[in-house]
């Protein structure tokens, strides 16, 4: 199937698409249909986000690291230990994966790419940037006096991990980015 963009939340999909308007010329994806046309109050607009953001967690919860030739090292000990029992299976080549302490084959490092790639599209196809964003301001917010600043950096970043080409400063995405940080502070200030 081909990819197209969706003109509200720019993320390249091949599933459903609806038409954009009112809020914009061109065609959208699911998610966005169900945020910006469907809902017709913040109420609503943060019924879908939420529903989207409990996707978006099984997907991350679901999705552990698979099995394969790497462990992880944080000390000498470890590093030895975990080199020891690797050479049990296999006399191919380590390397820091450099994925926070992960010691691992080629191969290893090319199965874990894979996964993470898989896993991102998978959060591109199934979430959406609203989605990803209440979830992560929930879990950081607090963190480092995000409270003083609008909007909560590192679930702004992690959101443009996923969805790079999504814009913060478009008026309508930032009506409901407003709304789940004020939904946010409502019930946990
Ligand atoms: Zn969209």
């Amino acid at each position: 199937m081909n990819k197209w963009e969706c003109v509200l939340c720019k993320a390249n999909l091949d599933g459903d698409c609806y038409h954009a308007e009112p809020i914009a010329k061109g065609l959208c994806c699911k998610r966005c249909h169900a945020i910006f046309i469907m809902a017709k109050t913040d109420k609503e607009i943060l019924k879908a986000v939420r529903e989207q953001s409990k996707i978006y967690q099984q997907t991350k919860d679901k999705n552990e690291l698979p099995d394969g030739e790497y462990f992880f090292a944080f000390s000498q000990e470890q590093l030895d230990k975990g080199l020891a029992k690797m050479r049990q299976t296999t006399q191919a080549e380590v390397f820091n994966l450099g994925m926070g302490g992960m010691i691992g084959t080629k191969k290893a490092s090319e199965e874990l790419n894979k996964f993470f790639a898989e896993k991102e599209n998978l959060i591109r196809q199934t979430c959406s940037p609203f989605g990803v964003f209440y979830y992560e301001y929930a879990n950081h917010e607090g963190d480092y006096g995000a409270r003083d600043s609008e909007f909560n950096d590192e679930a702004e970043q992690i959101t443009k991990e996923y969805f790079p080409d999504f814009n913060f400063a478009d008026p309508n995405n930032r009506k409901v980015i407003k709304a789940i940080v004020d939904d946010w502070r409502n019930r946990c200030l």
